[in-house]
């Protein structure tokens, strides 16, 4: 490791004023990903400015039917909550596996969707159940906030703060693990509200998370198993790397979708 410094912010405002100052800053949260970044030398900031302990961020509520998840909230914490559980046990789900129990301790829901792994599992639920990012300056709608690879539209001094999702009890994420890191080599999260399907795919696209619209224009018209079997992500623009090929990706993308509509349709 090399030189930083280290700054133990003791508040939101005293983080934000410290990353404006300092291009060359960080955010930590839990460190998962950011650590084994510097220790690779990919990242090198000068200074890590750590949110980690600010209550503030700290809280899982439920709000004129939201579930309002502060941003320092470990995957544990999400995945253990009565009220994640109660009211969205398909988030609970999706937060229990991810990684170890190491990385579920000490990842964030922040980090990781500040983060943008196109193999990360809570851009997915973000996307498929329609949540609202709140930052230090802003309100981002989840279609607004995923960009690109590693990519969002989080400015260099803004900080993620709370993510809220609509509760659409109707909703399922499937996921095909990498065996060894348990990233998503694919995984899609379906939910059916009243007004709208939705079917967001993580693990797979070239560009990162996407909504998969033709899905859910199908399932929109006829919401079975069957139409869900009919409808077959092609393998352009889905990644290819040692863990799989395009093919294979996209044929575990459809393999998802159907065991996702087939739970719901199953389970309501
Ligand atoms: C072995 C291993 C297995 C994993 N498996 C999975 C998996 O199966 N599924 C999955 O989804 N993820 C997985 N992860 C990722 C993990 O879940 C973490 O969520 C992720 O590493 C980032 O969260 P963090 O809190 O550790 O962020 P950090 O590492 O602290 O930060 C990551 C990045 O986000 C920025 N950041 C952090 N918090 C904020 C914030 N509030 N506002 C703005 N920027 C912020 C940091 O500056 C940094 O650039 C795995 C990680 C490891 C190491």
């Amino acid at each position: 490791m090399y030189q930083f410094s280290y700054l133990k912010a003791q508040s939101i405002s005293e983080a934000v004023t410290a990353l404006s100052s300092n291009p060359e800053s960080k955010i930590i949260a839990g460190g998962m990903t950011l650590i084994p970044t510097m220790k690779q030398r990919l990242a090198s900031p000068e200074q890590l400015i750590d949110i980690r302990h600010l209550e503030e961020l700290k809280h899982i509520k439920i709000e004129s039917n939201n579930i309002l998840i502060g941003s320092i909230s470990s995957h544990f914490e999400v995945s253990t909550s009565d009220i994640v559980n109660e009211h969205m046990p398909s988030l609970a789900k999706l937060a229990e596996g991810i990684g170890d129990p190491h990385v579920r301790y000490m990842g964030t829901i922040g980090g990781a969707i500040s983060n943008n792994d196109p193999t990360a599992d809570y851009p997915a639920a973000c996307l498929g159940l329609g949540a609202t990012i709140s930052t230090s300056k802003r309100e981002v709608k989840a279609e607004d906030f995923f960009l690109n690879l590693f990519e969002t539209s989080l400015e260099e001094d803004e900080i993620v703060t709370q993510i809220s999702f609509p509760v659409i009890k109707n909703s399922c994420y499937m996921k095909f693990p990498n065996p060894a890191s348990r990233y998503a080599m694919a995984g899609v999260f379906v939910s059916k509200s009243d007004t709208e399907i939705r079917v967001a795919v993580t693990g797979a696209g070239e560009a990162g998370v996407f909504r998969w619209k033709e899905m859910e224009d199908a399932l929109s018209k006829d919401w079975s198993v069957t139409t869900a079997e009919s409808v077959k992500l092609s393998s352009e623009g889905v990644m290819s790397d040692i863990h799989g090929n395009s093919d294979y990706r996209a044929n575990l993308v459809n393999v998802m979708a159907i065991r996702a509509v087939e739970k719901l349709i199953n389970e309501h």
